[in-house]
């Protein structure tokens, strides 16, 4: 049986600070509480769809709703100050250049590029940067195609906002996909290339086939995974099912694995609600079907999922829909990030509750994670020694390949949001890692130590 029949093609419906006015839901809120949403709006990406604004907010229950606050911006995102400043110049109808240039300003202050990605993640080739990709991990490659940088609807937390609200020089993207091709005949020791955005599956099916192929054509070096990050399960389901290029899409992944790639779908998948219309579920189905693997990854984030029974749900509603839980992160420390952040010590106390209410199946999932300038670094647990409680952390990914799987401690510290304001335990001054990547940092020997694994990878392959 058609697992889609009995569903209706909707048309998508674009809606911003432009354009809120159309949202009738929104009659019911304070003119001065929308006024805030469209000062927000100017510094932080704000974009939302039909399908988001009718089938998953409840807005019997604005402005708690968890999708509200995912999608629509919050006053307390901005600093008071800021948004004052925001709020008077669109008050008083200041011209573009100026709403433009505070915007600007705080942009700036909210830390735009997090955990190195500008200076340590770009690759280069013949000294030259590559723009539009990053490589952190040996084993992973991250293309960002220029016509996915933008997403069906923009999450409030998003880490990646500031490719949304044209920082043109703070943008990765590409649209060469010969110069990914030709990284990895060179870079043998990369399995997996992500694509990722802004949400790579918001282009056309006919675009998407254009970075694809390349690669189902060529076999690179010693590629076997590709991934797509996306959220379009959640924002805009339809894309797989009755979007005029959704069957044209449903073919071109059954063309990647029957080229025999792993195909991966890294779904963003941030509340159990977007898992509960029937055109999420007939996508999830659709995809399944094609033989890709679909694994569930988000942030944990305060107003929109900060409660072990929202977790333990989300994780057994995916894997009733054949999904597999993958990732807790915490959220990054850039943009409204004060708004939305959790301290370490809630964030593992969520997980671990969540965890022991789920049958095996579920804990496939790792968390919480950090993806940290060294690498991505799990809360493992919290350990008493000597009568002193201390976090204990592993490595999960590291910059330097040798960091994996190992472990360290950090003082406990009950209010601490990311690695960076953490200590190390036991009197020691530094962590481990500390000197290296200060080292990378200001020498920008990330590249040499990537030929280096290369290399080895080289030899290894050779001699087995
Ligand atoms: S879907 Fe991902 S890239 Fe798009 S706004 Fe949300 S977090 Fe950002």
């Amino acid at each position: 049986m058609n697992c889609h029949q009995n569903i209706i093609p909707k048309n998508y419906e674009l809606l911003s600070h432009k354009n809120i006015n159309k949202i009738g839901q929104l009659n019911n809120i304070s003119s001065d509480f929308i006024a805030k949403i469209k000062a927000v709006s100017m510094v932080l990406p704000f974009r939302v769809n039909n399908y988001v604004i009718e089938e998953l907010i409840d807005w019997d229950d604005i402005p708690h709703d968890p999708i509200f606050q995912l999608t629509f911006p919050q006053p307390e995102m901005l600093d008071g100050l800021d948004l004052d400043r925001m709020h008077r110049l669109l008050n008083r109808g200041a011209p573009k250049e100026n709403i433009a240039s505070a915007a600007l300003e705080i942009q700036m202050n909210l830390n735009p590029h997090p955990a190195g990605q500008m200076d340590l993640n770009v690759p280069a080739e013949n000294e030259n940067i590559l723009n539009g990709m990053q490589h952190k991990y040996p084993e992973t490659v991250l293309f960002f195609p220029s016509q996915g940088q933008t997403c069906h609807a923009f999450c409030t937390y998003c880490f990646r906002w500031a490719q949304f609200v044209g920082l043109d020089k703070l943008k990765f993207a590409s649209n060469d996909i010969n110069v990914l091709v030709r990284y990895l005949r060179e870079h043998i020791e990369v399995t997996d290339v992500l694509f990722t955005g802004g949400d790579p599956l918001t282009m056309g099916t006919t675009t998407l086939r254009h970075y694809i192929e390349p690669l189902l054509a060529e076999k690179p070096g010693n590629l076997a995974t590709i991934r797509i990050g996306t959220k379009v399960p959640a924002y805009w389901p339809y894309r797989f099912v009755t979007d005029k290029d959704a069957d044209e899409l449903i073919r071109l992944f059954e063309k990647i694995v029957e080229s025999g790639f792993q195909l991966a779908i890294m779904f963003h998948c941030t509340h159990p609600r977007e898992l509960d219309t029937p055109i999420a579920k007939a996508a999830l189905k659709r995809i399944q079907n094609t033989g890709a693997i679909i694994r569930c990854q988000s942030p944990i984030i305060k107003h929109v999922n900060d409660d072990a029974e929202i977790w333990a749900e989300m994780w057994k509603k995916q894997v009733t829909l054949g999904a597999i839980p993958y990732y807790m992160f915490i959220g990054r420390d850039t943009g409204p990030k004060d708004y939305f952040k959790i301290p370490l010590v809630k964030a593992h106390q969520i997980f671990s509750e969540a965890y022991r209410k789920v049958s095996g199946l579920c804990r496939t999932v790792r968390g919480p994670s950090m993806s940290a300038t060294p690498g991505k670094v799990l809360i493992d647990g919290i350990a008493e020694i000597n009568n002193k409680k201390h976090f204990c952390l592993k490595f999960i990914q590291g910059r330097n390949p040798e960091w994996v799987n190992r472990i360290f401690f950090a003082r406990y510290d009950e209010k601490a949001t990311w690695l960076d304001e953490l200590e190390p335990s036991f009197g020691e001054k530094k962590f481990f890692f500390d000197k290296t990547i200060k080292k990378m940092k200001a020498e920008k020997k990330v590249l040499k130590l990537k030929k280096k694994y290369s290399l080895r990878e080289d030899i290894h392959t050779k001699c087995a």
